[in-house]
């Protein structure tokens, strides 16, 4: 089951994705989650693309194509993988095909405004990364997260304007990806705009379809 999730910042793909990276027992592989944890840990990889990713601009190709293919090739990817947020260049895409084929590109579809009105109640543990909401799912104790008991943050990332201006970014920078994927008939488009169950509900039945899975577990 090798699968690329695309979809604009807050649109929760990262929480379908750790829904069925956990239940099928396949990775959920970030791009940017390894950078961060790489520049948090001050590795040599994570000094060599902290210029870029705390600028928001693209990581170069090979960077991010060695990563990715020593990620991909690991024992940890040997019955599949959920990528997010790779690849983001038409070279990133044709790299990926020459190390694994992919069978599903999901494209997460929503409005800007959806997005905004989401990621307004979100809440983020600055431990250990768990994702809440106010509105949706709320931790029990409020403002402290249910994992570890540290006291809950609100990202900048997360105010409109920044929405805005990283959707728009995300339309510029992910388009040639997807007419690739369209025009390779592997993508599939989910209506995005809806609690995280029903969409993991809706990927696991394009993927039983698809004989990927052999059913909805
Ligand atoms: P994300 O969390 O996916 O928005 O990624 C955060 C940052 O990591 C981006 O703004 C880029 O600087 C870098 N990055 C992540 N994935 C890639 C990629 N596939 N290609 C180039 N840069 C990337």
């Amino acid at each position: 089951m090798k699968l690329v999730f695309i979809g604009p910042p807050g649109i929760g793909k990262g929480t379908c994705a750790k829904a069925l990276s956990q239940k099928y027992g396949i990775p959920h592989i970030s791009t940017g989650d390894i950078f961060r944890e790489e520049i948090a840990k001050g590795t040599e990889l994570g000094l060599k693309v902290k210029q870029y990713v705390e600028k928001g601009l693209l990581v170069p190709d090979e960077i991010v194509i060695e990563v990715v293919k020593k990620v991909l090739q690991s024992p940890m990817c040997s019955k599949g993988f959920i990528l997010d947020g790779f690849p983001r260049t038409l070279r990133q895409a044709e790299e990926l095909e020459k190390i694994a084929k992919i069978d599903v590109a999901f494209l997460f579809n929503a409005s800007v405004d959806v997005i905004i009105e989401r990621v307004s109640g979100r809440l983020v543990c600055p431990k250990c990364g768990a994702i809440y909401n106010i509105k949706w799912r709320p931790p029990k104790k409020p403002g402290i997260c249910d994992v570890c008991g540290t006291p809950l943050i609100r990202r900048k990332d997360d105010e409109p304007e920044v929405v805005r201006e990283r959707y728009r970014i995300y339309e510029q920078t992910f388009a040639p990806i997807i007419e690739y994927y369209r025009r390779k008939g592997i993508l599939v488009e989910v209506d995005a705009a809806r609690d995280s169950s029903l969409i993991v509900a809706d990927i696991e039945r394009i993927l039983a379809e698809k004989g990927l899975i052999t059913k909805a577990l």
